[in-house]
């Protein structure tokens, strides 16, 4: 299976024929429709739930669509290092394509504050990893600055090739409905996702691929909410660490995707987040990281305030769900999520009876 290099070429002009393909065969991730989560959610019935579930992507995030790209680019330019920051997945994409490419890669992360299951993959895969005692925001800028100076690739989402891939995931959207949707619900924590999006969107409406472009709502955390807030926040705080950012790199393409589609960029609280992150789980069998649950919360608080209520009764819409990375990167918040949690019995046919007896 090719990656989305090779199936979207001709929307991508960055790649060339002096471009090597760096891929792990990226992309093509699910799209799921979400009755029993769309009743949890709280839309009318006239508006189909569907979840882009990035966790599918070989590293486990969406972040492998924009790091194809920018490794690609980097060999292409005879880079050997590529360096990033990261709250977690993006390090576990560039470490592993650089591997892929044969080249170095240097991570840059918040210490302490970073999921289990990314840390474990930037290990494996072999990158330096390099633990500050800072915030996202503050590895970001060391890294602008080490890169601007130093003959090493930057691969975060400043790097705008990163954007150009990732828009890929609209286009898959559009592809698999046919059309694209009325609304695209999406977690924002850099931002650079939500501009990609309104990218992708935008293009394929523009060579006439989609009739429409959705209406693009972003969903923060409470405790990371510069652009709902409209400033910058010097010390972010959420459980949802992929979103704890406090000066978003594309906060301008995120106010652009917001205004010229018509939506809106809300924030949800840590108490929405785990309740919408629990039910996306038992509600459809998909588990995704804390973060992907922040624009599930949102649509619920939409849904609540009325949002949806003018919507022709009549007229079949659709609304997607960016789920952005997968579940198993944090298992830790699985387990401290399930307050019935494990239960020890006997290996005893009788006292593992008695457990069951609500099911009778
Ligand atoms: C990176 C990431 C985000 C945030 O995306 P931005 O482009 O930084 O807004 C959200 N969820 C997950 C799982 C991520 O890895």
């Amino acid at each position: 299976m090719s990656g989305i290099i090779e199936r979207y070429r001709p929307l991508l002009p960055d790649v060339t024929d002096a471009t090597p393909v760096i891929t792990l065969a990226e992309g093509s991730t699910p799209l799921i429709e979400a009755p029993r989560l769309a009743r949890w959610i709280g839309v009318p019935p006239q508006l189909r739930v569907f979840l882009k579930f990035e966790g599918m992507n070989p590293t486990g995030s969406f972040k492998d669509r924009g790091m194809t790209m920018a490794v690609s680019k980097a060999v292409e330019t005879g880079a050997k290092v590529v360096m990033c920051a990261s709250t977690g997945n993006t390090s576990a994409a560039a470490s592993a394509y650089a591997a892929r490419a044969g080249i170095a890669s240097v991570v840059l992360l918040p210490r302490g504050e970073v999921a289990l299951g990314k840390l474990s993959q930037a290990l494996i895969h072999g990158a330096q990893v390099l633990a500050i005692d800072g915030n996202f925001d503050d590895a970001l800028n060391l890294v602008r600055d080490i890169c601007a100076t130093h003959p090493i690739a930057l691969v975060n989402s400043v790097n705008p090739v990163r954007i150009e891939g990732q828009k890929t995931a609209a286009f898959e959207i559009v592809d698999a409905l046919g059309d694209a949707p009325h609304f695209h619900a999406i977690p924002v924590g850099n931002a650079g996702n939500i501009t990609a999006y309104w990218r992708g969107y935008q293009e394929y409406h523009a060579a006439g691929r989609a009739t429409r472009t959705p209406k693009m709502l972003g969903f923060q955390a409470f405790g990371a909410a510069p652009l709902v807030d409209g400033s910058r926040v010097h010390e972010p705080c959420t459980i949802a660490t992929a979103i704890r950012i406090g000066n978003p790199a594309s906060w301008k393409g995120a106010i652009a995707a917001r205004d010229q589609s018509g939506g809106l960029i809300h924030k949800v609280t840590d108490e929405q987040i785990v309740a919408a992150y629990a039910a996306v789980a038992a509600n459809e069998g998909i588990f995704a990281e804390p973060a992907c649950a922040a624009p599930v919360a949102g649509l619920k608080m939409l849904a609540e305030n009325g949002y949806f209520k003018d919507l022709p009764t009549d007229e079949p819409a659709t609304v997607t769900v960016t789920l952005t990375g997968h579940g198993l990167k944090d298992p830790d918040r699985a387990i401290k999520t399930v307050a019935s949690g494990i239960v020890e019995v006997a290996a005893q046919r009788d006292a593992i009876l008695r457990q069951l007896d609500r099911f009778f």
